[in-house]
C-alpha cells in the first residue's frame, strides 16, 4: 500500500478552508442536467433523482471504472447480473427479512419519524451513546419508543395476489453472488482465491434519505464477493481495503480526503468477522466524514446459509487435497450512485482566470479524471455562421467514433468554454476561420487552459496521447 493513504482513524482533518456546500453541487446539478428531482413537474418524490444526460454519462464511467478493475483486468474475477425482484426465500435466508431493520422513532408531536442510532450520533456523538434525545424538527423532547423499521421493499408477482407471489426489490447485490455461486464456479472453472462481481440498483426503503444522492431509497451499488481459502481471509480481507483506498485515489480523490474508519463491536453485522468503511470527507458542514464503501469479511456465513434453506451444495471441491469447503468470502461494497458525489465534490474548484480582455474572472472548474468526465471533448464552431458548420461537423464526425463529445454552436466562445470548464470536459476544439485556410484547430485543454493549433489531420493522436483508454 502507498505511503500517503491513510489507514488509521488518526489522522490529519483535511484542510478546513477548503468548504464546498452541497448546495452548491446540487445547483450545479440542476443547473447543467446532471442530476435532477425526479418527477419534478409534478412536484416530485422525496429521495429520487434522475440522471441527466452528462450524469448518466458521469456515473456509467464511474461503473466502467469500477468494472474495468475489478473484472476487465483481472482474470480471477467475473461478472454477473442478478435479476432485481427475487423470492422470499432467498431473503429469509440471507438474514434480510429478520434483521434488514433500522431502529425507528416518532415525535409524538410533530409525527416526524427519525433513525435513532443517526440522531444519537449527532446529538451524543455515538451511535450506542446513553441519553435523552430531543426532536431534531420540532426540538420536543417527545420522541417515542424505537421500533425496528424494515428496509425491504415488496411487491407482488403475476395476476394473482397470493402469500406465494410476493416478491422483493432486491436491497443489496451481494447475494446474487451467493445465490449463483455454484453455477458460476463450475461454468468458469474459477479456483479459490476468485471473485464474483455484479453493478447495479438497490433499493432501501430509508426512514431518512437525504444529502442529495448520498442517501436514496433507490440506489446503485457496485460489489465484489472474493471467495477465499478459509485461514486466508485476514490477508485477503487488507489486500483488498488497499486496493479499494487506491482505486479512489488513483481516479483522483485528494488522499487527505479518505479515511478507513473499523467497526467496533456493538456495530458489526451478524455475518462479520471484521468490516472497515472507507470514508470520504464530503466538505459541507453537515456531511463531513461519511462511508462511501464497506469491506466486509462475511465468513462463510452466507453459503452455509443458502446451502442450508436450499438444499443445493454450496462447497467447493479442492481436488488435489480431495476436500470439500465454504469458502470465506471477502466483499467490497461500494455505492456507484455516492462515489458519483464524491468524485462530483473532490473535482469542484473555484479558480480564477483572465477573460478575453485579460481581466480576472472567477472560473468553476470540475476537475474530474478524465476517465470520469462525461465528454471528453467539445467540439465549438467560433461562429454560428454557415461557412464553418461543414468543417466543423467534419470534425466532430471525426472524434465522435473514439470519444463521447459534444457539439455546440450556441452563445460567445467565453461562455461556451465556461460551460465545458463547468461539466469537466478536458478539451475544446474550436474550429475557426482560419481553419478554413490552413485545416488546422485550436484545442484548449481544461487545467491548463493552454491552447495549441493543431492540424485537423493530426487531432486524433494528438487527442489519443492525452484521453486514456477506458
Ligand atoms: P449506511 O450505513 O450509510 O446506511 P450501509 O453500511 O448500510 O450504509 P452497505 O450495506 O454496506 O451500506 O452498502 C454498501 C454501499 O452501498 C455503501 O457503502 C454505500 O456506498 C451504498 N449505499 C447503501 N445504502 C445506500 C443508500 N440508501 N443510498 C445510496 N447509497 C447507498
Amino acid at each position: 500500500m502507498s505511503e500517503h493513504l491513510p489507514t488509521t482513524n488518526e489522522q490529519p482533518l483535511p484542510d478546513p478552508s477548503v468548504t464546498v456546500e452541497l448546495k452548491t453541487i446540487v445547483e450545479l446539478c440542476k443547473a447543467r442536467g446532471i442530476i435532477f428531482p425526479t418527477a419534478e413537474i409534478y412536484g416530485g418524490v422525496r429521495s429520487t433523482w434522475d440522471y441527466g444526460p452528462l450524469g448518466v454519462e458521469l456515473k456509467e464511467n464511474v461503473k466502467r471504472q469500477w468494472w474495468r478493475s475489478m473484472v476487465q483486468l483481472r482474470d480471477e474475477i467475473v461478472g454477473m447480473e442478478q435479476a432485481i425482484l427475487g423470492p422470499t426465500e432467498v431473503w429469509q435466508a440471507s438474514g434480510h427479512l429478520a434483521n434488514f431493520a433500522d431502529p425507528l422513532v416518532e415525535c409524538a408531536k410533530c409525527h416526524q419519524r427519525f433513525r435513532e442510532d443517526h440522531l444519537r450520533e449527532e446529538q451524543l456523538g455515538a451511535e450506542d451513546a446513553e441519553g435523552d434525545l430531543i426532536c431534531p424538527s420540532c426540538k420536543a423532547d417527545t420522541l417515542g419508543d424505537p421500533r425496528s423499521f424494515n428496509l425491504m421493499f415488496k411487491t407482488n408477482m403475476g395476476p394473482v395476489e397470493t402469500a406465494g407471489s410476493t416478491v422483493w426489490l432486491r436491497p443489496e447485490t451481494a447475494q446474487g453472488m451467493f445465490v449463483d455461486f455454484a453455477t458460476i464456479q463450475r461454468t468458469t472453472r474459477r479456483k479459490p482465491p476468485f471473485g464474483i462481481a455484479q453493478m447495479g440498483k438497490s433499493f432501501r426503503n430509508e426512514i431518512t434519505p437525504g444529502n442529495f444522492v448520498f442517501r436514496t431509497r433507490e440506489f446503485e451499488q457496485m460489489e465484489m464477493e472474493y471467495f477465499v481459502e478459509p485461514g486466508t481471509d485476514e490477508q485477503w480481507h487488507q489486500y483488498w481495503i488497499d486496493e479499494r483506498l487506491r482505486w479512489y485515489v488513483d481516479l483522483g480523490i485528494r488522499p487527505e480526503n479518505l479515511r478507513i474508519r473499523e467497526h467496533g463491536e456493538a456495530e458489526l453485522s451478524h455475518y462479520a468477522k471484521r468490516t472497515v468503511d472507507i470514508d470520504y470527507y464530503f466538505p459541507d458542514e453537515s456531511m463531513g466524514w461519511s462511508e462511501l464503501e464497506g469491506l466486509a469479511n462475511r465468513t462463510d456465513f452466507d453459503l452455509k446459509a443458502h446451502q442450508e434453506a436450499s438444499g443445493q451444495d454450496l462447497t467447493y471441491y479442492d481436488q488435489p487435497n480431495d476436500r470439500r469447503y465454504h469458502p470465506y468470502v471477502i466483499e467490497p461494497a461500494a455505492g456507484a450512485t455516492r462515489a458519483t458525489l464524491a468524485f462530483l465534490f473532490d473535482a469542484y474548484r473555484v479558480e480564477s482566470a483572465p477573460d478575453a480582455k485579460g481581466e480576472l474572472q472567477e472560473r468553476v472548474v470540475l476537475k474530474l479524471d478524465k476517465r470520469l468526465a462525461p465528454y471528453k471533448v467539445a467540439v465549438l464552431p467560433l461562429s454560428k455562421k454557415e461557412s464553418l458548420t461543414p468543417t466543423a461537423r467534419e470534425v466532430f464526425d471525426l472524434v465522435k467514433v473514439r470519444w463521447m463529445s459534444e457539439y455546440d454552436e450556441t452563445q460567445s466562445i467565453g461562455r461556451r468554454y465556461r460551460r465545458q470548464d463547468e461539466i469537466g470536459t478536458p478539451y475544446c476544439v474550436t474550429v475557426d476561420f482560419d481553419t478554413l485556410d490552413d485545416r488546422a484547430v485550436t484545442v484548449r485543454d481544461r487545467d491548463t487552459m493552454q491552447q495549441d493549433r493543431v492540424p485537423i489531420a493530426a487531432l486524433e493522436s494528438y487527442l489519443a496521447e492525452r484521453l486514456p483508454v477506458c
